[in-house]
């Protein structure tokens, strides 16, 4: 199917791995240009490069931390008016509900919350001006359904869903379409981490915990970046203008839910 958006330009944050690499190969693979970050350099324009050599589009790179002010400054200098915004950061740690203080809130709502929120607030206006613009936040399931462990991320994704949820609407009339994708379990090193955590605790091997984990979900597997990315296309593409607002799960059925 062609995307209709060839020729435009995405900021895909926190992208040199995972879900977010995800995300730029699938546009890149539409013909869409792209900004890329990450803190790390040597990963980022590894990876740029190796979408660069497969996709012939262009990648500029910019090494920051996204959820501090100087390297969202950076990282937005270099976006300029993108038709195309993916936010993406890290997760917050794993813990128990009384592990957590102020400051631990503090630095996941600026992660997961606030830095997205600021992201779009720089961005949108220059898609309203020109009519058109998509924007993908990658959230979690556990905004759906919350996984008892990830309570900093419960809390602070669900912050973010609460305010697309209104902020969509807003700019829906202005051609600016605004979604999340909520992924379940995925082949990154995100599901490594996590399994190591789960691996150390219950004493067992990382293979078990990984066995065990995929045995949760419905599909029997972990997803792939590849089919990430490809939703993730698919919603900045010109066929999604009329889904609005929606927070679209890739989990392999792990979310029960009817809907
Ligand atoms: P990942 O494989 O660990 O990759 C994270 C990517 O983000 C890397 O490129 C990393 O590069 C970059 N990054 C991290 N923090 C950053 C920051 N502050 N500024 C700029 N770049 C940053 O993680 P993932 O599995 O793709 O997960 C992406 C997001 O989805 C996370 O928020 C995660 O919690 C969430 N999620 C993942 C899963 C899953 O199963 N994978 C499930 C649910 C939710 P640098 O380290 O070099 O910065």
């Amino acid at each position: 199917m062609d995307l209709g958006i060839k020729g435009k330009r995405a900021l895909v944050c926190a992208s040199s791995k995972g879900l977010g690499r995800g995300c730029a190969e699938q546009l890149a693979a539409a013909g869409v240009n792209l900004v890329m970050n990450a803190r790390g350099a040597e990963a980022l324009e590894e990876t740029a490069q190796a979408i660069r050599d497969e996709y012939g589009v262009d990648v500029v790179t910019v090494a920051a931390d996204i959820t501090s002010e100087e390297g969202r400054a950076r990282v937005l200098e270099a976006a300029g008016d993108v038709d195309i915004l993916v936010t993406n950061a890290g997760g917050p740690p794993p813990g128990l509900w009384s592990d957590w203080g102020r400051e631990d809130f503090l630095a996941a709502l600026d992660s997961n919350m606030l830095t997205p929120i600021a992201l779009m607030t720089a961005i949108m206006p220059k898609m309203i001006d020109k009519g058109w613009g998509r924007v993908v936040n990658i959230t979690s399931q556990s905004v759906k359904a919350p996984i008892p462990q990830l309570g900093l991320s419960n809390a602070a994704r669900t912050g973010l869903t609460g305010y697309v949820a209104g902020t969509s609407r807003q700019v829906a009339p202005f051609g600016v379409v605004v979604n999340n994708i909520l992924p379940g379990i995925h082949a990154t090193d995100r599901a490594i981490q996590l399994d190591g955590g789960v691996s150390q605790k219950e004493g067992i091997s990382m293979e078990e915990a990984k066995a065990r984990r995929a045995a949760t979900i419905p599909a029997r597997r972990y997803g792939t970046r590849q089919e990430f990315g490809a939703t993730c296309a698919f919603l900045c593409s010109e066929h999604a203008g009329f889904i609005v607002g929606q927070n679209i799960l890739c989990d392999g059925g792990g979310t029960n839910a009817t809907i």
